[in-house]
This record gives structure tokens, C-alpha cells and sequence, in this order.
């Protein structure tokens, strides 16, 4: 599956990463893309899934592949 990516030693689906940064389970979840950053912890490739997290609302969580730093664009 191209879109599953390997994070924190793992292969995971976008619905699983999104799980990931939201720590929650998600509705649905786009492909995952490369985000244009590093990681502000460890300097690591950051990777970034957009995901509903409910019916109502989009958000857009970015997660480092090397170490358990995320961000979502609500904060
Ligand atoms: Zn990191």
C-alpha cells in the first residue's frame, strides 16, 4: 500500500496516523504527504494527514517519523 508510511519504526495508514496525532479514533482520513518542515524535537522528517476527526470539522495534524512530536493546525 503506497500510502502507508513508516512512523516511529511502524507502518501505518493515514486513518492510523491521524489516530496518532489525535489520540482519538477518526472518521476519515486523506493520503499521507511529506510535510515542508523537520521535526522542531529531533530534526526528523515530518509527515502530514489531513483527517476529520468528527462529521463536522477538518484538521490538518502533522507528525514527526522518528519521535512522538505531532501538531494539528487548530492549535
Ligand atoms: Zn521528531
Amino acid at each position: 500500500m503506497a500510502d502507508n508510511r513508516v512512523v516511529e519504526g511502524r507502518m501505518v495508514t493515514p486513518e492510523a496516523l491521524a489516530e496518532l496525532i489525535e489520540g482519538d479514533d477518526v472518521m476519515d482520513a486523506e493520503p499521507i504527504t511529506d510535510a515542508d518542515r523537520d521535526c522542531p524535537e529531533c530534526g526528523g522528517d515530518v509527515l502530514e494527514v489531513g483527517y476529520m476527526p468528527s462529521i463536522t470539522e477538518f484538521v490538518t495534524g502533522q507528525k514527526c517519523q522518528d519521535c512522538d512530536w505531532s501538531t494539528t493546525d487548530r492549535e
